[in-house]
Formats: structure tokens, C-alpha cells, sequence
């Protein structure tokens, strides 16, 4: 056996009946997306590292660790009964419900995959995304919160999990549901303003959760170079004292330059350097990533290959990082701000 490989293999979940959520006519968060997330997985190179595998459903316990009983028993029997719309921005069909308690179940199975060794790591392509659902609320096109339910479990467990958000928009669902955690760390960097219009640095967390929501809001064009410089200056520090055991992603990739909802500037070859960086933090068998947001469907396949390599340990340069407009001055308000508010 070749054991580099089989030292950076990793894991891609993925299921048929995600491509049967009907999200509505001409929504952004549409099937085609998977299909260009699963090319990315074939364009990454490392396709002799990656193992395919098809998630089993979350089962209702799992889900009851993060959302009301209530909104759970309720999204499955609205979705059964046809479906409809649930906020201006998310609709769902009869096939929904199994989508989701799939995309939810998917990290679950994850965890106990890597906890068999049988990967370094593993990469979620699912739908529908999840950082925007609430306790007990379906919003911006989640319905439930994948990453959460993975997290959570894994707390449950006794783990210290860092989630990192990349995700052009905030993941307020995620941060709400952890923010009084001492044990599940959420940091974000996301474009701001932008919908859902949480996420300003002075969101540091309650309780036993204070200093373990870390929020860095950019404005729009932000380069790669800005968010390496965050990482250095206010997220290492925290990250160090909170001395995570397994690192989650969430991985959207709509702060790439070509998405059409959002005004970040990443380039797939950022995504690549994000994720070796995020999963340089924890051994190996204690990595994941899920996909979130990401609406261009080029963007969508590079920044997915450029990813599943740097989980593969390789590097494809299918585009140029980016750089430029390094932010010192906006890193040093919202370091001021957080510092403030941790204070208070
Ligand atoms: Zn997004």
C-alpha cells in the first residue's frame, strides 16, 4: 500500500437525493451547484486519495441537540405535506426533508469514518447548506444546521471543536447556537454589511461561550491576503488558548471573486491555503469541511478541486491567489472592538 495516500485520504459524502430538493424556479441554491462541486472532486488530481462514501439520515436525537423539537417535527411534516415557502429566501419540496436529515447525517457519519481511520479527513457535498438555520428556524436556504449537528456531537463526546466559516455571508445560525459554548469555538470572516446582518466583531460570546465566537466582518473586495492577515493577528491567539481536538469548515465558497451574490475577492487557489491552514491546526482523522454557500458554478468546480488537493496535500494554481488591498486598518478596528468587548 502506498502510504502517503493512505495517510491523506479522504472522505467526499455525497447522495442522489440531494439533487431532488427543489429549492424553487431560478434559485441560486440549485442542483447543478452539486454537480459542479462533484467535478471539482474529479479536476482535484488526488482522485486516488478520495473515497466516495453515501450518508445514512441524522437520526432525531442528533438533531434535538441544536433545534427545538418543535421546528424539527414541524419542518417534517410541512415538507411532507408538499412543501411551500418558509422565509422570502427558502422554499422546500416533499423531497426536502429526506435531503436534509441526509445532509445532516453526512458529518455524523463522517466522524465515525475518520474515528475507524479510515481518512485523514472528509469534505461534505451536500445540500441544502446549513450555517444560516436557527434553533428553531429554516432561514437563507438552510433547514437544518449540518455543521452544528456535527459539532455538537462531537462536544458531546468531550471534544473542543473549532468551526471556521469562509462563507461570504455570516453563518448567524451556527454562532447563535454555540454562543454561549465554552466548548465549540465559531469564528467567521464574512463579507459585512451583507445579508443576514450579524457578524460584527463585537459578537464575542456569553456566558461560559465568551471570547469563543470570533467575528472578523470585511467589506466588500476583501483579498486573501486580509483574511491570512486576520488569521495571523486575531484568530491564531484565541485559537491557541482554546487548543481545539478536531477542526470543522464551513466551506462556502461564494467569497470567491465570480460569485454573483457576494463582493468578496478569494480565488480557489485561497480556498486551497484556507483549508491546509484550518486543518494544519488538529491531527490528522479529525478534519472536516461542509459545503455551504457558492453560487457560480466555475467558481464552484476550482474551488472545490483546489480544496479536495489540499486535503490530498497538493496544490493545483488553477488560479493566481489573490492579493492586494491588505487591510491593516480594518484588522486593527475590529481587534480594538473585539478586545473592547471582551472587556465589557
Ligand atoms: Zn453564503
Amino acid at each position: 500500500m502506498d502510504l502517503s495516500y493512505w495517510v491523506m485520504a479522504i472522505l467526499v459524502g455525497t447522495h442522489k437525493k440531494f439533487h431532488e430538493h427543489d429549492s424553487g424556479t431560478d434559485h441560486p441554491e440549485r442542483p447543478e451547484r452539486l454537480e459542479a462541486v462533484l467535478e471539482g472532486v474529479d479536476l482535484s488530481g488526488v482522485g486516488e486519495a478520495v473515497i466516495h462514501f453515501e450518508p445514512t439520515p441524522a437520526k432525531m436525537e442528533d438533531l434535538y441537540r441544536v433545534h427545538d423539537k418543535n421546528y424539527i417535527d414541524a419542518l417534517r411534516r410541512f415538507c411532507l405535506m408538499g412543501g411551500g415557502r418558509l422565509d422570502p429566501d427558502t422554499s422546500v419540496s416533499v423531497a426536502s426533508w429526506d435531503a436534509a436529515i441526509l445532509a445532516a447525517g453526512a458529518g455524523l457519519d463522517a466522524i465515525r469514518r475518520l474515528g475507524d481511520n479510515e481518512a485523514d479527513s472528509a469534505f461534505l457535498a451536500v445540500r441544502p447548506p446549513g450555517h444560516h438555520a436557527v434553533i428553531d428556524r429554516a432561514m437563507g436556504f438552510c433547514l437544518i444546521n449540518n455543521v452544528a449537528v456535527a459539532a455538537a456531537s462531537l462536544a458531546s463526546q468531550g471534544e473542543r471543536v473549532l468551526i471556521f466559516d469562509y462563507d461570504a455571508h455570516h453563518g448567524n445560525g451556527t454562532q447563535d447556537i454555540f454562543y454561549s459554548s465554552k466548548d465549540v469555538m465559531y469564528a467567521s470572516v464574512h463579507q459585512y454589511p451583507l445579508y443576514p446582518g450579524s457578524g460584527r466583531a463585537s459578537e464575542v460570546g456569553v456566558g461560559e461561550g465568551l471570547g469563543t465566537t470570533i467575528n472578523i466582518p470585511v467589506p466588500e473586495g476583501t483579498t486573501g491576503a486580509t483574511y491570512f492577515g486576520a488569521i495571523e493577528q486575531i484568530l491564531m491567539p484565541a485559537i491557541e488558548k482554546f487548543s481545539p481536538t478536531w477542526v470543522v469548515a464551513s466551506s462556502g465558497f461564494d467569497s470567491h471573486i465570480g460569485d454573483p451574490l457576494c463582493d468578496l475577492g478569494l480565488t480557489s487557489s485561497d480556498f486551497g491555503s484556507l483549508i491546509t491552514w484550518l486543518f494544519s491546526l488538529v491531527p490528522g482523522g479529525r478534519r472536516l469541511a461542509f459545503l455551504e454557500g457558492g453560487y457560480d458554478l466555475d467558481a464552484l468546480r476550482l474551488s472545490t478541486a483546489e480544496t479536495i488537493a489540499a486535503m490530498g496535500g497538493e496544490t493545483l494554481h488553477l488560479e493566481r491567489a489573490s492579493e492586494g488591498g491588505a487591510l491593516v486598518g480594518v484588522l486593527n478596528a475590529i481587534r480594538e472592538q473585539r478586545a473592547r468587548s471582551l472587556e465589557l
